[in-house]
């Protein structure tokens, strides 16, 4: 039985053992100095202050003027692309939109012609690396969507890498399908023919081989209508797959109160929110999933996190970890982001990168806080005065060891 014991920390951060919203956003349960917690077989076994204190384990870590906190979840990425976009990051300097760009063929469809022509190894290969390099600075739990296939074959070859690297690489992910990102420029003159091949042939084959666990889909102008959406989304339950949605980040159209009533887990994005938006979100349980680096990069106003926390609805932080408007995966700026630009607390920042990110992948019973007999998924900081040092010092990585189920990556 090996064990591990992480002792003499400055600050050991618990958590929540379950996700948080309103006032307990901004607590954040933590043991002072001198804590420690004994990890064995990868779950954590026991925590408490320094007179507690195990005598010997199989390898102790002294963790004097440190402090351990659980992995970050990042619920919302697009890991597994091909290639970059920086040609069109220099169009939108020279004054391109989004929108522009997408309309020109740009944007999602470029990322979808060069995943197409990319063999399944070597997408296999960059994704892995993505992970391994996201794994280093914090982040232990991560959903993956399809969504740069949009044909039935590419669709499946992102859902057959992203089963591989649940497979191989030792990090817990949960994956979304994500077939209704856009309407490729082949269907332009006819979305329903699209919408068939997502309902008719892609669903019945990703959920008849288990490669996704929910159903995702770009609701707005420039993608999918609320109507299509809807449609999609019941589709969906058909077979098993509930929905996470991209909705709210250039619009607000209607989307929030239709994923409400169609029990989706989480609303993504939501940089536009208009006050029926709050109200139907107040109503129900789910999670809203904020991705402050996607308008950071856009230069778009970022999602008005106070309001929801005020409104006492459970917020979430992710990276959106993708080619064309966030290409890095690094929740600690994003953590930091969101306390500097949508003024979240530290611990509300935390607990929404963490706790509330284990919520909205349904996973909040096995990660996301520290409390014995869940998964020992952790990072251990550099030496730091405070936690609210995290956040504070923007753009360094803190991360001095960090541990996925009990093992050091
Ligand atoms: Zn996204």
């Amino acid at each position: 039985m090996a064990s591990t014991l992480i002792h003499s920390l400055q600050g050991l951060i618990i958590g929540h053992s379950k996700r948080v919203q309103g006032p307990a956003m901004q607590e954040l349960p933590q043991l002072g100095p001198g804590a420690f917690i004994l990890i064995e077989n990868g779950k954590v076994v026991k925590t408490g202050n320094q007179a507690e204190t195990p005598e010997r384990a199989d390898r102790m870590i002294d963790g004097a003027g440190r402090f351990v906190l659980p992995s970050w979840v990042d619920s919302h990425t697009h890991l597994v692309f091909a290639g970059s976009r920086e040609t069109e990051f220099v169009d939108r300097l020279r004054g391109f939109s989004y929108e522009v760009i997408a309309q020109r063929g740009g944007g999602i469809l470029n990322s979808a012609n060069r995943l197409r022509a990319m063999p399944e190894e070597e997408l296999y290969e960059q994704s892995l690396a993505r992970l391994e390099e996201i794994r280093q600075f914090g982040t232990g739990v991560l959903e993956i969507k399809s969504g740069y296939g949009l044909s039935l074959e590419s669709e499946l070859k992102i859902l057959r890498v992203i089963r591989r690297l649940k497979e191989t690489s030792g990090m817990p992910i949960r994956a979304s399908f994500l077939g209704a990102h856009s309407i490729p420029m082949e269907y332009r003159e006819n979305r329903a023919a699209y919408l068939r091949l997502v309902q008719e042939e892609m669903l019945p084959q990703v959920a008849g081989e288990g490669l996704a666990d929910y159903i995702d889909v770009f609701c707005e102008k420039v993608a999918f209508s609320v109507a299509e959406t809807e449609q999609l989304l019941e589709a969906g339950w058909k077979y098993g797959l509930k929905p996470k949605i991209h909705v709210n980040q250039f619009y607000a159209l209607g989307g929030i109160p239709m994923a409400c009533k169609q029990g989706a887990i989480s609303v993504d994005h939501l940089e536009v929110m208009d006050p029926d938006d709050i109200q139907a979100l107040q109503q129900s349980s789910i999670i809203a999933t904020l991705l402050p680096t996607a308008p950071f990069f856009l230069r778009d106003p970022l999602p008005n996190a106070r309001e929801l926390l005020e409104a006492g609805i459970p917020v979430a932080l992710a990276s959106d970890y993708n080619p064309g408007t966030t290409p890095s995966g690094r929740m600690g700026f994003v953590v930091s982001l969101a306390c500097i630009q949508m003024r979240m607390l530290p611990e509300e920042a935390i607990n929404a990168a963490t706790i509330n990110g284990a919520a909205a992948l349904e996973w909040d019973d096995e990660y996301g806080s520290l409390h014995p007999g869940k998964w020992a998924s952790l990072q251990i900081t550099d030496p730091i005065p405070s936690l609210d040092y995290l956040p504070y010092r923007f753009g360094n990585d803190h991360t001095w060891k960090a541990f996925v189920e009990g093992k050091e990556v």
